[in-house]
């Protein structure tokens, strides 16, 4: 494993639903420290995709490979949920628990971290996303914006390699967007390998490394930003890219 070497690699990677063909042929190399954008109309593959890269789907054929491990066999699985963090749109946090209780749980159940070292953890990362204060609140107390925020701190409180986001700001408010969003670009800057599902185009703009477009469960086209706005090559590019403007 050298720095070259993509930390996220899925090479012909083929996924069903029953009959249903949902990725076809997919592949994509992620490097460590890219920012990837990941847009297409809904139903086009986006979130079976990166839920692919950490097995909450399981894939039929090709390979995927996080950090050197290739995802087969429950000990690599284990390895590479741990490695890698998710941000879901409906935050998914645990309504019984509080912010703290949320945010150490895995690390003290699977990476075997003490209480007192996980909550030291915990609470940096809660500053970091400025919700520290709310730390004894649960999450129906906390706004959506806010929840999403507790979310983010807690994926990062497993160290993870890398983190992917499926529409993390889709289910919000608009005056929450931005607070996620510029919690997602101080991730950016100080340097994680990010995957983010997202219609926030803006975003893509300023933080992508490389935007990928889908469709029908295909990679049709991927670009640096620039050109990947200012000139899709595809026609189902022009016509999302046309959709998506018309839009915001
Ligand atoms: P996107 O994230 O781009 O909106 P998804 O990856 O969620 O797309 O879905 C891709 C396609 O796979 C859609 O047609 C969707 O209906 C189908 N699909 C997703 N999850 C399932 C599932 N659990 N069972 C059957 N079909 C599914």
């Amino acid at each position: 494993m050298t720095l070259q070497s993509p930390l996220i690699r899925m090479m012909d990677v083929n996924k069903y639903y029953g009959a249903f063909h949902a990725l076809k042929s997919v592949s994509i190399s992620v490097r460590r420290g890219e920012k990837i954008v990941l847009c297409g109309p809904s139903g086009s593959g986006k979130s079976t995709l990166i839920r692919c890269i950490n097995h909450l789907e399981a894939i039929q054929s090709g390979t995927i490979e996080v950090d050197g491990t290739k995802l087969e066999g429950t000990t690599a699985i284990d390895t590479i949920r741990r490695e890698v963090g998710m941000v879901f749109q409906s935050f998914n946090l645990f309504p019984h628990k509080t912010v703290l209780e949320n945010c150490i749980i895995a690390p003290m159940r699977v990476r075997g971290v003490s209480r007192m070292d996980a909550e030291t953890t915990a609470m940096r990362l809660l500053e970091r996303v400025k919700i520290a204060n709310q730390a004894q609140k649960y999450p129906a107390q906390l706004s959506g914006g806010q929840q999403q925020r507790v979310a983010i701190a807690r994926a990062l409180c497993m160290e993870p390699v890398a983190m992917l986001f499926d529409e993390p700001t889709s289910a919000l408010d608009p005056e929450m967007v931005k607070e996620v969003l510029d919690t997602m670009i101080s991730l950016a800057n100080d340097g994680m390998t990010m995957i983010c599902v997202t219609h926030e185009m803006g975003f893509a703009r300023q933080v992508a490394d490389r935007v990928i477009f889908m469709s029908d469960g295909e990679i049709v086209e991927e670009n640096s930003p620039k050109d990947f706005f200012s000139a899709p090559q595809h026609k189902r590019t022009r016509a999302f890219l046309g959709e998506i403007l018309a839009h915001h």
